[in-house]
């Protein structure tokens, strides 16, 4: 049984009440280690730790931070294979997906934010009254970030790196649900001598462990990626105490593909965007719109490629999907895939759990699902599923695709498939998502604003933003 630890002042430590749970093993069903369940209590210490190291940390130079974080960086390519196991084992992701994906993207966000902070400059206004306004820059302090299950250490160190490379001091919790690699980046931490106290991960569940962040008093801004209803109680804990708040929540983003598309590109892509990481990316294109022309023909085609993928193994190379997280979310999209036929949806192909053999007999596997015939009103296409399953819907014109794609609480992304420019630009534009894809899908650079609208979240990571949110900014105004 593997014991996981949480890393307070640059130890690591179990919860200050000696209790701990279980994390299991998506792809079969068993539990393999034990989590911390921690309190209010380790998360006071992991404050208390945070504010002591603040005032060196946000003195240290900006090219002390970013060798520092450069060395974590370093580390995490050289245990890639080690991180790259543990995350498809926490999480049932292919570790094709984890090797080729989530940890590069750790050891990126470390690497981006380290350079970032050695480029960036501020503003000044020269004012017609004699005088000259300069916009400083400082850290915050002891700010939180928690983080979701879906793509574990990508999205952690999406938050911790910028967090840290600004000069805060940092108090994380991942999810509870895949907590293993942001612990072995503990580990990483202390071996790259980043000082105690800088950062700080506690682990446990989300009331208890993730309640007492949005809850403390001395941590001034929270960094939250999770679902929408997580935010919401964040927010409402949160706000009141004028805490700085980023917030980027669920999605249930369209994919739109018109007839003069490249249809052997938009097909393609289509599949990766429907189910790559088993549809649990925030980003994945769950409504499908086909302008009604070419509808019968991608329908054809797509269902064909979607009946090649592979459901297995997550620690076999030749695995497309590998297990859903966990029983409850596998039963939860199960239920949704029943809603679907309630409302009248035809299942084209999937629809059921997938039970393989041997070791492997009770893990979460869903087979990869294409369901028809519903109206995009409809409670499947309204509220975010969260994994292999997607609708496939006919349009007669932009207008009539815009009002569907555009119809749900939700606005993270969008994905739009034409070759014609006029009618990419008029699209992107009215889609109310903070995202849009042209003929292409998951381009990331991390220099772009990424983030959500409606109940997709507040606020934007990546950048400059990310950089803006974790400082505050001070205007000096000086008569000449
Ligand atoms: P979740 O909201 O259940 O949990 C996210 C994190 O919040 C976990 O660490 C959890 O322990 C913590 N948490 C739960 N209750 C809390 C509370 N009261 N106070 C503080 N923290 C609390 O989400 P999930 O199921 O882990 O992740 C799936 C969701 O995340 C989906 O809705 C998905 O769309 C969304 N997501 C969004 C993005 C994005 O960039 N917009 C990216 C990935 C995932």
């Amino acid at each position: 049984m593997e014991i996981i630890k949480n890393y307070i002042n640059g130890e690591l430590v179990e919860a200050a009440n000696g209790q701990s749970f279980d994390n299991y093993n998506p792809a079969n069903g068993e539990v393999y280690s034990q989590i911390p369940d921690s309190t209010s209590k380790d998360i006071q210490q992991a404050v208390d730790a945070a504010s002591d190291a603040f005032p060196a940390w946000s003195k240290t130079s900006r090219k002390e931070r970013s060798d520092l974080m450069l060395k974590v960086a370093d580390l995490i390519d050289a245990n890639h294979d080690r991180l790259a196991a543990a995350e498809s084992k926490d999480n049932g992701k292919p570790i094709k997906l984890a090797s080729r994906v989530d940890i590069p993207r750790a050891s990126a966000n470390f690497r981006f934010f380290a350079t970032a902070i050695l480029h960036e400059s501020t503003e000044a206004h020269q004012s017609d009254q004699d005088a000259i306004n300069m916009t400083l820059r400082s850290p915050i302090g002891v700010v939180g970030c928690i983080s979701p299950w879906n793509l574990p250490l990508y999205l952690f160190t999406w938050k911790i790196a910028p967090a840290i490379a600004t000069g805060n001091t940092v108090v994380a919790k991942p999810s509870e649900i895949t907590p293993m690699t942001a612990f072995l980046l503990s580990e990483l931490c202390i071996e790259a001598g980043l000082p105690a106290g800088v950062l700080n991960i506690v682990h446990g569940t989300g009331p208890n462990a993730g309640q007492a962040i949005s809850e403390h008093p001395e941590i001034k801004a929270i960094s939250f990626t999770g679902g929408t209803e997580t935010g919401k109680r964040i927010a409402a804990t949160a706000a009141p105490m004028f805490k700085k708040l980023s917030l980027e929540l669920g999605g249930k983003n369209p994919n739109i593909i018109f007839a003069d598309c490249d249809f052997e590109e938009a097909l393609k892509t289509s599949v990766h965007s429907s189910f790559a990481n088993q549809g649990q990316i925030c980003l994945c294109g769950s409504r499908i719109f086909v302008e009604r022309s070419i509808y019968d023909k991608f329908k054809d085609a797509f269902v064909a490629r979607v009946d090649k993928l592979v459901v297995g193994d997550p620690a076999s190379e030749g695995s497309n999907l590998g297990a859903v997280v966990s029983k409850p979310h596998m039963e939860k999209v199960l239920g949704f895939i029943d809603l679907a036929k309630k409302e009248g949806g035809t299942i084209l192909t999937g629809g059921n759990q997938v039970h393989l053999d041997g070791d492997l007999a009770k893990g979460y596997y869903v087979a990869p699902t294409v369901i028809e015939g519903l109206s995009h009103d409809c409670q499947t296409n309204q509220q975010e599923i969260f994994g292999p399953v997607v609708t496939i819907t006919p349009f007669d014109s932009e207008e009539d695709v815009l009002a569907m794609a555009n119809s749900t609480e939700y606005g993270l992304s969008a994905t739009v498939w034409t070759s014609n420019l006029h009618k990419a630009n008029r699209v992107s534009s009215e889609l109310k998502a903070g995202i849009v894809w042209v003929n292409c899908w998951l381009f990331r650079d991390l220099r772009t604003p990424f983030g959500g609208v409606k109940k997709s979240g507040v606020g934007r990571e990546g950048g400059w933003d990310v950089l803006n949110f974790f400082t505050e900014k001070k205007n000096v105004c000086i008569k000449l």
